[in-house]
Formats: structure tokens, C-alpha cells, sequence
């Protein structure tokens, strides 16, 4: 088995991937070798950070550089590094698989027409940076050897479906890729990419800020004896990083360069914040909203965190201490003077200057927000529909900034059919007689807007709002009132509208009713017992006969969907069931009851009733059969 060379398939979206990627129009084919190197420059940053704790595994050797070697006649390309190198199984599951989660995600993606158009997103999006060499190379080969192991790995492929691995031997530690050029071709944007101008020009515009000197081999110059050769190397990349520089002196391409390598999105970002705190802990913070979410974001194990820095060492890769959770998707670096190299995860969760860094930092994104929402509210509109479930956990996560979180929030309402609105806009169009602000939850819009929970608002003139994102249900267990206003679910508890006058005369209306009622009541009541806990009168319904309602605290009927689903015993609630005294179905069958109560109409009826109040919210009936029989029945007396 020793240096047997073995041939594996890539996994399926790979596969997919490769192939778009071989084929792409895509014409900015550049930038592999931004991808190359950012993968060498993350490779370098985990080896020095391992070398912190466990000085052995530099074997001796603390050269940390990227080195390109072009072959003009051999039409290779290659890229070394003296980083942490990968072990056989890294090389397996790192260059054959992604191993991000939502490749379910992908996988839809890549289905969809189009997805070939969309390829340059999708690399980004899914963090697959390396496959990009297959856009100009026929054939890719990588050497390495992990750090402090003794042999290495050679993996090798065309890209069309399968790659060959076996064991090899390599002198220094870190990896080595040479790239099997496809001639140069105008067209289709791949240039030759052995010139050495062109390499050193697309080094400098798009990896000039990598940490790690970048170095060309020189093509031998007959003059020159072979001495003068290594003197004579200099970086192709200025290797100032990037936020120590002061803004003034950062042009935004530089900005967005940084940001695609340390966020492997190929999207430029919706926003930068830079910026050097003084004082006590001094630090430098260069952060990004991405215009784009991860695919991953609401996913467990989602990827978070800024890279946290001590004088220019990266110390962590994904410092998840320096953000609130639900501002995962931040991008950034931070670089403080004073942290030790060493300090342990647990240390920094409890250093006291860490928190307050936290604090500032989540301040400067808020505010971000805020002027996006602001003065750009188109891109303040992009920044919600890709981050905005994630502002929503931090209204019910983040209380301390739950006052700057809450002007954030944008929804769909009975006001205008496409636009959002924010609820300072909603409480700005409240009625002089409105008192608290409406919602609904459910499945959708439509659903929503259908529900006979509105009628009574709509016949007012009240403005709703439509909550169709499961998480909104958890976030107004948290928001009980914005700007002195409390919110309140339509769907729960009673509704009173108007005046105080119409109030109690809605109610003096109701009570005189009541008597009347009460024996029909109290037979839907007995009749319904298994789905229903009490039935009462209202005067929120103006075209529909019944509905079902919820008491004020208990789970709304989407919450108990999605509940029901996650967890399948989960109990079912009993609801209200409010009637509508002067619905004329409502009327006759008080009648029909009052004058004979052994109606063999009037148990079937209930169950219509039952039936119908439900399929009006979107929920599913308990027993269709039921319905069905007894709907046929009461047909079948009418017609
Ligand atoms: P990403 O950089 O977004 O993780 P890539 O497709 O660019 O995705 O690379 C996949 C993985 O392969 C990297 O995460 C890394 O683990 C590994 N890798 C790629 N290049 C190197 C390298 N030069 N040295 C060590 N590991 C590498
Ligand atoms: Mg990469």
C-alpha cells in the first residue's frame, strides 16, 4: 500500500461544481490565484498560531512565505507554502468534498437553471475557493506534508470527476500546487499566467495585504551568477496589514480585497467599519457587513467569529468572544497591543478588556445598521432580507441593545401590499383611537390576510402586521412594546376595539346577548370538548361565522405547528372558540337549538363550524374524515 496510488470519486456536488467551473464563462479567472495564495496565507496562520503552544512542529525551520514558480516552456504555475500542510485524510475531505453544511443547499442550487451564470456566488458562497484553479488549469497537482509528520501526500486530478492520492515524500513541511496551464485563451479570460508581469501585477491588486511575503522566482538571468539570485528577492505584496494602515490611506478595493480573503466570499461587502481604539487596551477593528448571508447561517455550527489578532499574530481564528452570537455573520479582524499569544479560550471569555471590546464593537454594527437604515434604505433592505432572521434573535437575545435593535425591525402589514414597514412607521399611522400595535403570525401573507382574527381591524381601519417568519413568534416573547405601544396578537386572548365608549358598547352588546346564547354555547361547548376549551361571543368577526382563538398566553397556532413538528408528542392546546352573534348562520342555528334541541342537524353543524374556523387560519383539520361526513350531512338537509 505504501506508495500504491489510489483513485477516488469527488463527492456528487463537487463533481457538479468542477464541471461548471471547467466550462465557466466566468471571465474574471484571475482571481484563482488570489485563492491559492489566501488558502496559503490561512495555512501559514494556523501553523504559527500551533507554533504558540508547541514549538517542535516548526521542525526548526520558522521560514513562514509564499513562493510562485512559473515555467514559461512547461506551462506550470506553482504555489508553495511553508504552512501547516495537510495529512491524507485533510487532503481527502478538504480538496474532495465540502465539508461546510448546507450542501443540501448547493445541491438546489446547482439544479437550478442558471446555476452556471451563478457560479462565481455560488464558489463564495459555499467557501470552495481552491476548486478555481480548474478554471484555467487541465491539471492540478498538490504536495504536502502536514507539519511534524514525516511523510507526505500527492493528490492529483483534471477536474472531471475523479482525483488520484498516494504517499510521497517532501523536504520541507507545508504544500506545494502546480497548476497545468490551459493555453492562453482572450475569450474566455484566461491569460498567460506564466508571464511573470502578470503575476506580480495580479498579486498586487488582489493579494497585496496578505501577512506573509510573497515571492517570485526569478527566471534566470544569464548575466547574473546563481549567488545573486536570493539577495536579489523581494516581496511582490507590501505586507502592511491592512487595518493598521490609516483609513485615509485605504482605497475601498483594498477594503474589498481583504475582505474576500478573510471571508472567502467573492461578493464585495455592503459595508466596512474601521477603526483604532485608544486608551487603557488599544486595538485596531476592521469590520464588514457582507451584502450576502453564508449559506450556512442558520445552521448549527455555523461559522462565526472575528480573527482576533495580538500585534499582527493571529491568536484565534474564529474568536466568537468579540460579537454577540446573533451578529455571526460580521466579518473582521481585530488586532489588539496587549493580549498575550497564549491565552486560553477560557481566559479571554472572562478578560475584562475582551468584553468591553465586545461591547464597542457591537455598538459600531448597530449604529452601521442604523445609518444603512437610514440614509441607504435600499441597502438596508438587502442587509434584512439576508441577515435580518439573525437581528431578530438579537431582540430576543441582546437586551441591553434591545432599544437599538427594535427600529431595525421591518414587516409585512395590511398597509401596503409589497412594501415593509418598520414600527416607528406603523405607530406614526396608528389611529387616534388605537391603543396597542396588531400582529398575526402564520404561514404566509396570503394566509394571514384571509384570516377572519382581521375583521374586526380591517372594518376599523387598523393597520396588522404580518408575521410569516417562525422566529417572530419567539421574538414577541421578548418585544412587549415599542415606543410605549404594546403589541398584541390578534390571534390571542379577546380583542376590544374603538373608543371607550365603543368599547363598552360593544361589550353592553355582547352581555345582552349572552342568555340568549348560552344554551347553543354551552352545546358547541360539549359537542366540540376534544378540540375546543370554551366558547364564547365577539364582536371582532364581521363576515365569518366563527373563529378560533388562543388565550393570551398561550402557544400561537403556528408556534404549536412548528413545536408539533420538532417535537412530535407535543401536546395539543384546547382553544376559544368566538362566535359571531349576528352572523346569520350563527342566528339560525340558535334558533334551530332554542326550538329543538335534539336537532340532528345541530351536531353536525358544530362540526362544519369547527372545521371551517380552522381551514380559515391554515391549520389542518383533526379529523378530515369527520368533517367530510358531517359536511355531506348538513348539505344533504339544505339541498
Ligand atoms: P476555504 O478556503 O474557504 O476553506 P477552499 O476550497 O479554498 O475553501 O479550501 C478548502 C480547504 O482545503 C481549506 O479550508 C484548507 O483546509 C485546505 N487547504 C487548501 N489549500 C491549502 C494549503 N495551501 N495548505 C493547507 N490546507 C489547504
Ligand atoms: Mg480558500
Amino acid at each position: 500500500m505504501a506508495t500504491a496510488t489510489e483513485t477516488l470519486p469527488f463527492q456528487a456536488e463537487t463533481k457538479e461544481l468542477l464541471h461548471l467551473m471547467i466550462h465557466s464563462l466566468y471571465t474574471d479567472k484571475d482571481i484563482f490565484l488570489r485563492e491559492l495564495i489566501s488558502n496559503a496565507s490561512d495555512a501559514l496562520d494556523r501553523l504559527r498560531f500551533e507554533s504558540i503552544t508547541n514549538n517542535e512542529i516548526l521542525e526548526g525551520n520558522d521560514k513562514f512565505e509564499i513562493r510562485l514558480e512559473a515555467d514559461p516552456k512547461a506551462k506550470t504555475l506553482t504555489i508553495s507554502d511553508s504552512g501547516i500542510g495537510m495529512t491524507r485524510e485533510e487532503v481527502v475531505s478538504n480538496l474532495g468534498t465540502i465539508a461546510r453544511s448546507g450542501t443540501g443547499e448547493l445541491r438546489r442550487r446547482l439544479a437550478e437553471k442558471g446555476a452556471a451564470a451563478d457560479l462565481p456566488e455560488l464558489i463564495g458562497q459555499f467557501g470552495v475557493g481552491f476548486y478555481s484553479a480548474f478554471m484555467v488549469a487541465d491539471k492540478v497537482t498538490v504536495l504536502t506534508r502536514k507539519a511534524g509528520a514525516a511523510g507526505a501526500i500527492e493528490w492529483e486530478s483534471d477536474g472531471t470527476g475523479t482525483y488520484s492520492i498516494r504517499e510521497a515524500e517532501k523536504a520541507e513541511r507545508g504544500t506545494t500546487i502546480t497548476l497545468h496551464m490551459k493555453p492562453a485563451d482572450k475569450d474566455s479570460g484566461i491569460e498567460d499566467y506564466t508571464d511573470s508581469w502578470r503575476i506580480s501585477s495580479i498579486v498586487k491588486k488582489h493579494s497585496d495585504f496578505i501577512a506573509y511575503p510573497i515571492l517570485l522566482k526569478k527566471e534566470p538571468d544569464p548575466k547574473e551568477t546563481p549567488e545573486d539570485a536570493p539577495a536579489a528577492e523581494t516581496p511582490l505584496n507590501s505586507m502592511n496589514p491592512i487595518w493598521k494602515r490609516s483609513p485615509a490611506d485605504v482605497k475601498p478595493e483594498q477594503y474589498n480585497e481583504f475582505y474576500k480573503h478573510i471571508s472567502h466570499d467573492w461578493t464585495d461587502p455592503m459595508k466596512t467599519i474601521h477603526f483604532r481604539a485608544e486608551g487603557t487596551f488599544e486595538y485596531e477593528a476592521l469590520l464588514y457587513i457582507p451584502s450576502r448571508a453564508p449559506s450556512d447561517l442558520y445552521y448549527v455550527g455555523a461559522e462565526a467569529g472575528l480573527r482576533l489578532f495580538a500585534k499582527r499574530v493571529m491568536i484565534m481564528e474564529k474568536c466568537e468572544d468579540l460579537l454577540p452570537h446573533y451578529l455571526r455573520f460580521i466579518r473582521g479582524v481585530v488586532d489588539a497591543s496587549d493580549l498575550p499569544l497564549n491565552i486560553s479560550r477560557q481566559r479571554l471569555q472572562q478578560d475584562i478588556h475582551i468584553q468591553r471590546v465586545r461591547k464597542r464593537l457591537t455598538t459600531k454594527v448597530l449604529e452601521s445598521f442604523k445609518e444603512l437604515f437610514e440614509k441607504e434604505p435600499d441597502q438596508y433592505l438587502t442587509v434584512w432580507n439576508e441577515f435580518g432572521r439573525a437581528i431578530k434573535e438579537g431582540v430576543g437575545s441582546d437586551f441591553e441593545n434591545q432599544s437599538k435593535l427594535t427600529p431595525l425591525l421591518l414587516y409585512a402589514s395590511s398597509h401596503d401590499a409589497e412594501k415593509l414597514t418598520s414600527l416607528k412607521d406603523y405607530v406614526g399611522r396608528m389611529k387616534p383611537d388605537q391603543e396597542q400595535i396588531y400582529y398575526l403570525t402564520g404561514d404566509s401573507r396570503k394566509m394571514i390576510e384571509n384570516s377572519p382574527h382581521l375583521e374586526g381591524l380591517k372594518a376599523k381601519d387598523y393597520e396588522v402586521l404580518y408575521m410569516v417568519d417562525p422566529v417572530d413568534e419567539l421574538l414577541v416573547q421578548h418585544l412587549q412594546e415599542f415606543e410605549g405601544k404594546k403589541l398584541k396578537s390578534v390571534g390571542k386572548g379577546t380583542l376590544e376595539l374603538g373608543t371607550a365608549e365603543e368599547k363598552a358598547e360593544a361589550e353592553k352588546e355582547l352581555k345582552s346577548k349572552e342568555d340568549e346564547f348560552k344554551p347553543l354555547m354551552e352545546f358547541l361547548q360539549k359537542e366540540l370538548g376534544e378540540n375546543v376549551k370554551q366558547v364564547r361571543l365577539s364582536s371582532r368577526l364581521t363576515s365569518s361565522p366563527a373563529c378560533l382563538v388562543v388565550e393570551e398566553y398561550d402557544y400561537s397556532p403556528m408556534l404549536e405547528r412548528v413545536l408539533q413538528k420538532n417535537k412530535g408528542d407535543f401536546p395539543k392546546q384546547k382553544r376559544v372558540m368566538e362566535l359571531n352573534p349576528k352572523h346569520p348562520l350563527i342566528l339560525r342555528l340558535q334558533q334551530r337549538q332554542a326550538a329543538a334541541a335534539d336537532d340532528p342537524l345541530l351536531a353536525n353543524a358544530a362540526e362544519v363550524l369547527l372545521g371551517l374556523a380552522l381551514l380559515s387560519e391554515g391549520s389542518e383539520l383533526p379529523d378530515p374524515l369527520k368533517f367530510n361526513r358531517a359536511a355531506t350531512d348538513v348539505l344533504g338537509l339544505v339541498v
